[in-house]
């Protein structure tokens, strides 16, 4: 077998990261620079919107279906892509170094490689933060890419059909955070169940014991009171647990201890808060305490000609406090750098600085249900929304960031062969 080298790549505009940020920014620049002067490196190989990852985790949405092969999204768009990790960065030299790719076997099958770069932007996205939790890195079950959501998905379809053939006949599942993912898994898991139970003979009918954990008094902080309280509503009718004002000591197998007691569970997923990849504090660039880089209101880092955005970046937001975590904050993000990158290569004046404007959030309660509030002007104010209506709003999230990288044409190809699969085969969770 012929030896594996490093081999140096190069080009002007270098984003690491293709997720809801990165790759927006990918397709910005692409339709403009063209593929010479624009790359993408990703660690994985194809892109999925995060958001949808707990409906993938329960089997409504297909992730083989639904997973974009970036070097068809690089082609329609304008970018070269290359798959790799970025592994160090040299900021002055201008240069950074990818990771070996390996095989399943631990094989490589690309080399290391360096990237010289004129202009780098980092958008890698951020993990789950365990808080240093005893044994929830061991014991719990986390959705942070799709292999995640698959792989829980498996678990969850197995623990699904063993619980119908116990003796016990029950399922217990514990979430732990109850902000937007905690919520809309609930949701989700309950249909499943519902829809699972709807296809067993009457003697194989199990109960499914849902916990929501949380440690603030309140589930989905930050959003409006309206939506809140919808969203409780629905969770106890649907008979979910809501634990809140619990603080989570530790995970064990089979259950949780809590500031409340005990909590049997035998699966538990963990949603609670976010914290980026600890490679962000050896990259040489400032970073705050949950590993983001930290940046100013241009979304620039502490080296010159260095950006970061979205979940992996610590940007200034209203008040004393960083912009959340979120894929509108990471979009509007990626639309501004990608305008200031282009009035830079047109030799015009940088745009103002950067400033996140709300739009309203979403929450899908599972059963094509949905509350949320939705931003009526820029004076801020706000129209609470339910029902069908907020679950097709939800959809058109995601229509509309598949717009953006797809096209119109594309994107209701997509959306129409989706509408006709499931046409065929009717809704199906955890199948
Ligand atoms: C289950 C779930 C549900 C969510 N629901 C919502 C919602 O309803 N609404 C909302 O606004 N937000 C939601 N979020 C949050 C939202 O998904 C994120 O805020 C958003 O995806 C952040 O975008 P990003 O571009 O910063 O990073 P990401 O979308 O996370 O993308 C990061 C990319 O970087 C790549 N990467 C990471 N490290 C490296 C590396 N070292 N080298 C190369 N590539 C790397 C990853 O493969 C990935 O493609 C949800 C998140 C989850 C997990």
């Amino acid at each position: 077998m012929p030896s594996k080298t490093a081999t140096t790549l190069h080009s002007d505009h270098v984003i690491i990261g293709g997720g809801a940020g990165g790759l927006l920014l990918a397709a910005r620049l692409g339709r403009r620079l063209g593929p010479d002067r624009v790359l993408l490196v990703d660690r994985a190989v194809t892109h999925i919107w995060k958001p949808s990852l707990h409906e993938i985790v329960a089997g409504t949405r297909d992730s083989h279906q639904d997973a974009l092969p970036y070097p068809m999204l690089a082609r329609r768009n304008g970018f070269r892509f290359a798959l790799g990790e970025l592994a160090a960065l040299d900021a002055e030299g201008r240069r950074l170094t990818l990771a070996p790719v390996l095989d399943a076997n631990g094989e490589v099958i690309a080399p290391e490689r360096v990237v010289t770069f004129r202009r780098l932007i980092l958008a890698t996205g951020a993990g789950t933060n365990l808080f240093g939790t005893k044994g929830a890195d061991a014991h719990t079950f986390r959705i942070e890419d799709a292999d995640d959501a698959r792989r829980l998905n498996r678990r969850l379809t197995d623990a699904f059909l063993g619980a119908a053939f116990s003796e016990e006949r029950v399922l217990r599942i514990s979430i732990i955070g109850a902000g937007p993912t905690g919520v809309q898994l609930a949701a989700e898991l309950d249909a499943a169940h519902a829809d699972v139970v709807a296809s067993l003979a009457a003697d194989q009918h199990f109960e499914l014991e849902l916990s929501l954990l949380e440690m603030a008094p309140s589930i989905l902080g930050g959003q409006p009171e309206a939506v809140t309280r919808r969203a409780r509503t629905a969770l106890d009718r649907l008979g979910v647990r809501l634990l809140t004002g619990t603080e989570v000591t530790r995970v064990r197998a089979g259950s949780i201890e809590t500031s409340k007691g005990k909590v049997p569970a035998d699966i538990v997923i963990w949603t609670a808060g976010a914290k980026a990849d600890k490679i962000n504090t050896s990259l040489g660039l400032k970073t705050g305490k949950l590993n983001q880089i930290v940046v100013n209101e241009r979304l620039e880092t502490s080296a010159t000609d260095i950006w970061a955005l979205g979940d992996c970046a610590e940007a200034p937001g209203p008040g004393e406090r960083p912009l959340p975590p979120r894929a509108q904050v990471a979009a509007q993000q990626a639309k501004y750098l990608a305008r200031v990158l282009l009035a830079r290569e047109a030799g015009q004046t940088a745009p103002e600085p950067f400033v996140f404007r709300e739009r309203g959030s979403l929450i899908s309660l599972g059963r094509e249900e949905a509350v949320g509030a939705v931003q009526t002007g820029r004076k801020g104010g706000r129209l609470f929304i339910e029902g069908m209506i907020a679950d097709w709003l939800q959809m058109s999230l995601l229509l509309d960031h598949h717009r953006a990288i797809l096209g119109v044409r594309r994107t209701v190809l997509l959306a129409l062969a989706r509408m006709l699969q499931t046409g065929g085969t009717g809704r199906t969770r955890l199948h």
